[in-house]
């Protein structure tokens, strides 16, 4: 979060219906309220909605892996790799932590690191 400095996902929940969206659009995509939805910090939990073992991919890429779509309990869908998993061990409602990393230490061209996140077993060790 911007205040922290600790990588996050924002968020934004419509004030009169409560749909969440990942942007902050004029009017709410579900009840076409004007009212300006508000910032929230997205929590970390979530489960698999459907994934799918990616085994072959750009070269440096290392495969298998698992990459999945994943509903967070606060009402957003991200897709992402779900590290540190067998791939037999997956399933539909399998509860997930999003965790941040340094995007496997990438940079932008004038140094900056980028933030990246991924997916790990609930409980697991990131
Ligand atoms: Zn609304």
């Amino acid at each position: 979060m911007a205040e922290t400095g600790e990588p996050s996902i924002e968020g934004f929940r419509c004030a009169d219906c409560g749909a969440v969206m990942i942007d902050q659009p004029m009017a709410c995509r579900a009840c076409t309220s004007r009212t300006p939805p508000q910032a929230f910090r997205v929590g970390e939990r979530g489960r698999i909605v459907t994934w799918s073992t990616v085994l072959r991919s750009f070269p440096g890429v290392k495969t298998p892996f698992v990459s999945a779509i994943v509903d967070l309990d606060d009402g957003l869908t991200l897709k992402g790799t779900v590290r540190g998993v067998d791939p037999e061990s997956m399933g539909v409602g399998l509860p997930v932590s999003l965790v941040f990393d340094d995007a496997g230490g990438a940079r932008t061209p004038d140094g900056a690191p980028y933030v990246g996140f991924h997916f790990v077993k609930a409980g697991a060790a990131e």
